[in-house]
C-alpha cells in the first residue's frame, strides 16, 4: 500500500479537503489510484460526490493530427482570460503510459503548468479494473469536485471506448480538417451523432470553405430529418472554422460551447442527462454490491456446490440455477 493510499484510508477528510482546495498533487495521486482500478477510491468518490455537478464538461474529439492539442491550449487561454479554471484529461485508449507527455503534443500546454487554475493530465489504459471509460468518469468527478469550472476530455480516434468516454461530456466538439470527402465519410459512420459542435481546424489550408459547406449541408439534412420526426427542441449543430496555431476562431468556439450549455439547461436536457448519469452510477454500484453479496454467500454454501454439479451434468440449466440461488440469497427476490 502506498503512503498516499494509507493517508487516504486514515485521513479521508483531509484528502477531501485537499481536493476541494484544488491541491494538484492530491488530485494527481487520486487519478493514479483511479487508473490503477484501486478499490480504495470508492469511499473518497462517495464523499466528493456532493461537491460535483458544477463543472461544464466538454469533450474534444477527432482524428490524430487535426490540431486538438493546439485547440485545447488556446481554449485554456480563452477560459483563463474569463477567469475560469480548467481541467484537462487527455485520454488515449491505445497507450498504457500515463501522466506523461505522450499524447499529442503536450509541449504547447506546458506553459500552463505553473498556473494553479489549470490541471492537465494524460490517462491511458493502465490495466484499470473497470476499464478506461469508468476511470475517466471518476477522474472527471475529482476535477469537478476540485472546483474546475471547465473540464475538457480529449480523446483520439474512433472505437467504442472513445464513444463511451465522450458520453461523460455535456458538449462534444468534433474537430476535423479540410480534406474533402473525409468529413462526410466520417459523418456517415455515425460520428455525426456524437458531435454537438463541428470545428474545421487548419482553416488556413486549402478547401476549408468547401469542407464547412459540406458539413453544413449534412447538418441541415439531419436537422430536417429530426424535425420531420417531431423531435423538439433540436440543437442546430454549428460548424466553425478555426486556425488553432494562430488562435483564430477560438472566441467563436467558446461562444458556441456556451450557447450549447444554455440550450441544455433551458431545454431541461441537462437535467435529464444528470438523472441518466446518476441512474447508471447507482445501478453500477448496485450490481457490484449484489455480486459481492452473492459471492460471499455462495462461498461456503453446500446447496450452491450441489447445484453446480447439477449444472455441470446437464441436469439443471444455469438460468434455473441462478433463479434458485437468487431466491435463496436475496430477500424477496422475484424472478
Ligand atoms: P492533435 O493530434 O489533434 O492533438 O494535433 P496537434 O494539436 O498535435 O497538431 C498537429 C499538427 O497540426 C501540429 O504540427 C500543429 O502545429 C498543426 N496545426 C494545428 N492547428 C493548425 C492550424 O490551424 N493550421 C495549421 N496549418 N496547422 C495546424
Amino acid at each position: 500500500m502506498s503512503t498516499f493510499s494509507r493517508t487516504l484510508k486514515n485521513n479521508i477528510n483531509e484528502v477531501v479537503k485537499k481536493v476541494l482546495d484544488g491541491d494538484v498533487r492530491t488530485i494527481a495521486r487520486l487519478i493514479t489510484l483511479i487508473e490503477d482500478g484501486s478499490f480504495e477510491i470508492a469511499d473518497i468518490l462517495a464523499k466528493l460526490h456532493t461537491y460535483t455537478g458544477k463543472a461544464h464538461i466538454i469533450g474534444i474529439t477527432g482524428p490524430p493530427g487535426v490540431g486538438k492539442s493546439c485547440l485545447i491550449d488556446k481554449l485554456i487561454r480563452e477560459y483563463r482570460k474569463k477567469g475560469l479554471s480548467v481541467g484537462v484529461l487527455a485520454i488515449d485508449p491505445t497507450s498504457p503510459f500515463t501522466g506523461g507527455a505522450l499524447l499529442g503534443d503536450r509541449i504547447r500546454m506546458k506553459e500552463h503548468s505553473t498556473d494553479s487554475g489549470v490541471f492537465i493530465r494524460s490517462m491511458g489504459s493502465r490495466g484499470s479494473l473497470g476499464g478506461l471509460s469508468k476511470a475517466t468518469g471518476y477522474a472527471v468527478k475529482v476535477l469537478d469536485a476540485s472546483g474546475k469550472d471547465i473540464v475538457i476530455i480529449e480523446t483520439v480516434g474512433a472505437g467504442q471506448t472513445q464513444v463511451d468516454i465522450i458520453k461523460y461530456a455535456h458538449t462534444v466538439v468534433l474537430v476535423l480538417m479540410p480534406k474533402i470527402g473525409d468529413e462526410i465519410q466520417a459523418m456517415k459512420t455515425g460520428i455525426y451523432e456524437i458531435g454537438d459542435i463541428f470545428v474545421v481546424n487548419k482553416a488556413d489550408q486549402e478547401n476549408a470553405d468547401q469542407a464547412v459547406r459540406e458539413i453544413e449541408e449534412f447538418v441541415e439534412y439531419e436537422y430536417e430529418r429530426l424535425k420531420e420526426r417531431g423531435v423538439h427542441p433540436i440543437w442546430k449543430k454549428p460548424v466553425i472554422k478555426t486556425v488553432a496555431v494562430k488562435g483564430e476562431g477560438i472566441n467563436k468556439l467558446v461562444e458556441e460551447i456556451e450557447k450549447h450549455k444554455n440550450f441544455l439547461i433551458e431545454s431541461k436536457i441537462m437535467e435529464k442527462l444528470k438523472i441518466e448519469k446518476s441512474k447508471s452510477e447507482v445501478l453500477e454500484v448496485l450490481s457490484q454490491k449484489i455480486y459481492e453479496h452473492i459471492l460471499r454467500k455462495t462461498g461456503t454454501d453446500e446447496e450452491f456446490k450441489s447445484i453446480l454439479h447439477k449444472v455441470a451434468s446437464g441436469e439443471v440449466d444455469p438460468y434455473s440455477a441462478a433463479n434458485l440461488l437468487l431466491k435463496k440469497f436475496i430477500l424477496n427476490w422475484e424472478a
